[in-house]
């Protein structure tokens, strides 16, 4: 996975990219992300990357012509590159989109907007696709940048150590992940659920479905419409809601 930012901030990227998995997957040759400054395509002696918005209104609206300047720097070929601008208006991020994005051949090229808004034309003409990381409006697109190549890169072959991890865990499965304990065996008086001490893995494996069922059924119902639920899951189901009843 290769991916582009273009940001007006691009020391925000630096420690996050530097711990953990994502440091990792950078050394190993995994993921590449390069951050650009989004100021250094621009022509003026001020370095503008924003300008008075057209009839009027509060706040400032970013240029097109840095994006695009940007872009063409980057990554000329049209063929190789995919581009993201981050908005609260696109399509909602969600585990299936980031699945589709850890298969892209194409670079990534992510639209950081600052202000009001980035100017229309850039989303119109040269972005391929709009995305939001969620219903609620954040001061730029640097941590939804973040939040996508974080969620994309580890589904990305080799980044998470154990290449089963990302399959049984929440949304992957399409129900939420199930409940998981550590030592101590009894913390506070709380005590970690006999069977997973019990060394039955098939059992444990049943357990676990079927408390990754249960906490769907009751956190997130819709998820559930949506899930092909095999013949043992209709069966935990109906277990689960003959134990509430
Ligand atoms: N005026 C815009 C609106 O009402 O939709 C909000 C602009 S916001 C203050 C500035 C920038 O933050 C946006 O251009 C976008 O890049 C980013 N941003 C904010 N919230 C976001 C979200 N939920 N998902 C993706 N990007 C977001």
């Amino acid at each position: 996975m290769k991916c582009d930012i273009l940001t007006i901030f691009p020391d925000i990227f630096h420690a996050y990219l530097g711990e953990g998995m994502l440091k990792r997957a950078i050394q190993n040759g995994l993921i590449e992300v390069t951050v650009h400054s989004l100021r250094d395509y621009t022509k003026d002696k001020h370095r503008t990357v924003d300008d008075y918005p057209y009839g009027g209104g509060s706040g400032m609206v970013m240029k097109p012509e840095p994006f695009y300047t940007a872009v063409e720097t980057i990554c000329p070929d049209r063929s190789q590159r995919r581009i993201l601008i981050l908005s609260p208006a696109g399509r909602k991020f969600d585990q299936n989109l980031a699945a589709e994005l850890s298969q892209e051949n194409r670079r990534l090229v992510f639209l950081c907007g600052r202000y009001e808004a980035i100017d229309e034309r850039v989303r119109v003409a040269l972005a391929d696709d709009e995305i939001s990381i969620g219903d609620y409006v954040l001061t730029g697109g640097e941590l939804p940048a973040l939040v996508i190549i974080d969620a994309v890169a580890r589904l990305v072959s080799g980044v998470l150590g154990d290449e089963h991890s990302a399959e049984i865990e929440s949304f992957s499965w399409g129900i939420l992940d199930y409940p998981h304990y550590t030592r101590p065996p009894v913390y506070k008086g709380l005590a970690v659920p006999e069977i997973l001490l019990s060394g039955n893995h098939k059992d444990i494996v049943r357990w676990r479905r079927k408390q990754a069922l249960r906490r769907t059924l009751k956190q997130r119902p819709e998820l559930l419409e949506k899930t092909t639920l095999s013949e043992e899951d209709q069966r935990l189901m109906r277990e689960i809601k003959e134990e509430s009843a």
